[in-house]
């Protein structure tokens, strides 16, 4: 053990030098943990301790940790052949392509990128060209929701709707909108569901109009957004955004970059809405995050319209790493696991039962909601369940601590504005067992 700690420090003395994280500075009082092993829901910090890895890293590693048979077929493909640019073609991408067309029941183009950020900007890009060559180039904004999440990128994060994300980083890309999403839980007093959901998708509405229709482009969003605290919409108001999309010509960008690969107990979270989207953007738990990949998924008669008749119709976008042939068969294996062991039935499944399981939580005085779709959960804590006012950050941050104490790694939502990092979040790998959900709830 005395071994194990001074091995864990002196990694986290030259990390201290070194190592510039994520999100944060380095913060003495709580370095980071120096994560050296993964199996299935679980990792092993470099002291030989053992967490329950309730938000699957970044919501990505869908399959869990350790999986073999994606490092092997990494090392075969490698091993044959490491690398060709997308301006060209390979079997693991022509593969995934066609897998990805057969479960989306649609007819669908395949783009690949790297990360979710990059398949959001290729969605942008296409939206707005692909009007530009429709006769229509005054379309060009894309109407985005308060609290969604959408990449870290100029373009991305000008979509997403976490103002406290944004603050520095301003002018971003302009042209993007916001309008506030369904948040069931604080809807007014006595408001039907229904009704709330219907008048929320209508907003979107009164911005296309009072924008002036013909200069909107896109509205993107995720089915249930994740990041920004686990809103799940009803299925009313994401019928009703569909419905204005097509009325006015916009084009619908469905972000299903959590949601996708059984997240939500679906294999795309969009179909539990019964939707058919014009682009969707995945990335995440396509190759469970075994290697870096991205998609941004076209359909067809857009894609029709980048035919080049003059030299400048062709989409005009390239990078280096995507659809990089390792990352394209760990994605087909990927999808091979969740198929064979029935991982988005699980996950819809023991999603219903972690939820029922956290319900004795809503006894706590500070627990003011508990909602989740699939392996997806949100908890809203408050100071007070009549006024709902947000918990208090040092309550939120106690929490999340004190399940780490315990062994099991939690999340918050995303940073929305002040005060409102209220909502925990669990995401954990669909392969839990039985025993990993007893020990989550
Ligand atoms: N979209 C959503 C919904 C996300 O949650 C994220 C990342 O968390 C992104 C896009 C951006 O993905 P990436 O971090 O791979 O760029």
């Amino acid at each position: 053990m005395e071994r194990n700690e001074n091995f864990t420090n002196t990694l986290q003395q030259k990390d201290r030098e070194n190592v510039w994280h994520h999100i944060s500075m380095y913060n003495e009082k709580a370095p980071p943990m120096i994560v050296e092993h993964g199996d299935g829901a679980w990792i092993t910090d470099s002291g030989g301790n053992r967490f329950l890895d309730g938000m699957s890293g970044l919501w990505a590693v869908n399959v869990g940790y350790g999986r073999e048979r994606l490092a092997q077929v990494a090392y075969e493909q490698m091993k044959k052949l490491s690398y060709v640019p997308m301006t060209q073609s390979h079997q693991p991408a022509i593969a995934l392509a066609e897998k990805l067309n057969r479960l989306l029941e649609e007819d669908y183009m395949i783009f690949y990128s790297n990360s979710g950020s990059d398949a959001n900007e290729v969605a942008f890009k296409m939206a707005r060209q692909y009007h530009a060559q429709n006769g229509e180039g005054a379309r060009f904004k894309i109407i985005s929701r308060y609290r969604a999440y959408h990449g870290s990128s100029l373009g991305a994060l000008a979509a997403t709707g976490q103002a406290l994300r944004k603050y520095k980083y301003e002018p971003l890309a302009p042209g993007f909108l916001h309008v506030a999403p369904p948040d069931n839980y604080r809807r007014p007093k006595g408001q039907s569901i229904e009704l709330y959901n219907l008048e929320r998708a209508r907003e979107i509405e009164e911005k296309i109009i009072w924008e002036h229709k013909e200069t909107i482009a896109a509205v993107i969003m995720e089915p249930i957004i994740t990041g920004g605290g686990v809103l799940i919409p009803h299925a009313i108001y994401v019928k009703e955004v569909e419905r204005i999309c097509q009325k006015y010509g916009v084009l619908l960008i469905i972000d299903e970059v959590i949601c996708g690969f059984g997240r939500t107990g679906r294999l795309f979270g969009h179909q539990h809405f019964a939707i058919k989207p014009d682009i969707i953007t995945m990335a995440k738990g396509l190759t469970s995050a075994y290697l870096p990949l991205s998609i941004t998924a076209v359909r067809k008669d857009i894609y029709e319209k980048f035919k080049d008749t003059d030299g400048y119709s062709h989409f005009r976008h390239v990078n280096t790493f995507g659809g990089n042939p390792a990352a394209c068969a760990v994605a087909l294996e990927n999808i091979k696991i969740l198929e064979e062991e029935k991982l988005v039935q699980r996950s819809k499944d023991l999603g219903e039962q972690l939820l029922h399981d956290l319900q004795d939580l809503l006894e706590l005085p500070f627990v003011g909601d508990i909602r989740g779709l699939g392996f997806l959960v949100g908890i809203e804590l408050v100071e007070d369940k009549l006024t709902l006012e947000p918990a208090k950050p040092e309550r939120v941050a106690k929490i999340i601590a004190d399940c780490k104490a315990n062994g099991l790694i939690i999340g918050k939502n995303g940073d929305t504005v002040e005060g409102y990092n209220n909502i925990l979040t669990l995401s954990p790998p669909l392969c839990c067992t039985d025993e990993d959900l007893e020990f989550i709830s």
